[in-house]
């Protein structure tokens, strides 16, 4: 039985069909730091002063959006020298392949989802994602826990946060703005998709849950001031958006110490609640149709 947590691919085919209805203007989050993802997945750039850094590259079908998003904002895509990756799934390394062609950038990806795009290419959801024709990439750089990125004036600081993937990173990294130096962070990977009873079933990944236990405890107390989302709903990334496009001289909705925390919170009810839901349910039940 498939839990209603899973993937699913027929939320995700107008994504395919119809890609430009999710396209969003891209925007200044605060001083150098830019979105330019859709609205269902993010993607973000940071303009170092020496070369661009670009965290996640969307869906396949999203990716000739993301080069123009970069473009808009007044920047060569082909002055993008490093891409990072939040974790190996499909929608978030779907440009990857072109802009690293564009580009020459170097491609960096947690160690554990390079493992898995050696060993277990199908636990990057290309397949699952109806996105067959799809091939995971051949990393240039591995990221492990403690390293940080450099380039120009940023630097990343790196926090694996695996549960989601094996690979998933989380990401620190302080931003100058007309607020001071404030600090960005994302938490790369929080979908119960891939932590569910019967995708784990399925996968044999059953350690990913006490490890996203671990990587969920290992970031609670760093300091966040802008939380960043590689989906959009995580962060409320579109309402933001437009709080600032009717506010333009308001205050900056990203900046907010409190949400960091009160995301992690909501992601461990959240993981909490699927468990508890699975314990009760009677062996074999599936949660979509089980009748109580
Ligand atoms: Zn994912």
């Amino acid at each position: 039985m498939i839990s209603k947590y899973e993937f699913n691919i027929k939320a995700r085919e107008d994504f395919y069909r119809r890609p430009e209805k999710y396209r969003i203007p891209p925007f200044r989050i605060y001083g150098n730091l830019y979105f330019v993802g859709n609205k269902s997945v993010g993607s973000h750039l940071i303009d170092t002063g020496e070369g661009l850094i670009l965290i996640d590259t969307t869906y396949p079908s999203t990716s000739a959006m993301l080069v123009q998003s970069i473009w808009e904002l007044g920047f060569n895509p082909g002055n993008i020298r490093c891409i990072l990756h939040t974790h190996g799934h499909f929608d978030h390394f779907g440009g990857t392949a072109l802009l690293k062609e564009l580009s020459g950038a170097q491609t960096y990806l947690g160690e554990g989802d390079a493992v898995m795009f050696r060993e277990r290419p199908e636990l990057a959801l290309t397949e699952a994602s109806g996105c067959q024709y799809f091939e995971p990439f051949v990393p240039d750089r591995i990221m492990k826990d403690g390293d940080v990125i450099v380039l120009g004036n940023t630097s990343i600081r790196i926090v694996t946060t695996p549960g989601h993937s094996d690979g998933t990173i989380s990401f620190f990294t302080e931003i100058e703005g007309d607020r001071g130096r404030l600090i960005a962070g994302m938490h790369g990977g929080a979908g119960l998709n891939t932590m569910c009873g019967s995708f784990v079933e399925r996968y044999g990944n059953s350690h990913c849950r006490s490890d996203f236990l671990k990587g969920l405890e290992k970031v609670y107390d760093e300091r966040v001031d802008i939380m960043l989302g590689n989906h959009t709903g995580h962060n409320r990334t579109v309402e933001k958006r437009q709080f600032m496009e009717a506010h333009p001289e308001g205050p900056n909705p990203f900046v907010d110490r409190s949400e960091w925390r009160g995301y992690l919170d909501f992601v461990r009810n959240r993981f909490e609640a699927m468990v508890r839901e699975e314990e009760e349910m009677d062996v074999g039940d599936c949660i979509v149709c089980a009748k109580r």
